[in-house]
């Protein structure tokens, strides 16, 4: 994956979903098929935590089992950084363990919510593009 495609009305969605969580970290999946995102699915953040997240089990299967459903691919986990920074810290990249899908930090700058996409591979980060339309 080399970038990641998602329309406009979705990442206004996700960056309501963490607005509305802030101050706490806030996590979700997004999915959708060739690169390009259809669906967001906020999930909760069992750990309540302004400075981590663990996705809540039963919440993360039950949005999984919709992506199987509608035949989707997982293709992004979420989650913010209220605090930034506005990349994965060293426990997002320890901690990860989906190969091939992306991460994508939601973080505040400048009084407004943004969005950037990264591949985490073999213990390091490379940010990815993400196409908003
Ligand atoms: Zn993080």
């Amino acid at each position: 994956m080399d970038k990641l495609i998602i329309p406009v009305d979705i990442s206004m969605k996700v960056l309501y979903h963490v607005n509305e969580k802030f101050p706490e970290e806030s996590c979700g999946l997004l999915a959708g098929f060739d690169n390009k995102v259809t669906i967001e699915l906020p999930i909760t953040n069992q750990l309540h935590s302004p400075i981590k997240y663990f996705m809540d089990p039963m919440e993360l299967f039950k949005a999984l089992e919709k992506i199987e459903t509608l035949k989707l691919d997982l293709l992004g986990i979420f989650h913010s950084h209220p605090k930034g920074p506005p990349n994965p810290s060293e426990t997002d990249i320890k901690e990860f363990l989906y190969p091939g899908v992306a991460t994508i930090i939601c973080y505040p700058e400048s009084n407004e919510w943004k969005m950037k996409a990264f591949l985490i591979e073999n213990g390091c980060y490379t940010e990815i593009e993400l196409v908003m339309f």
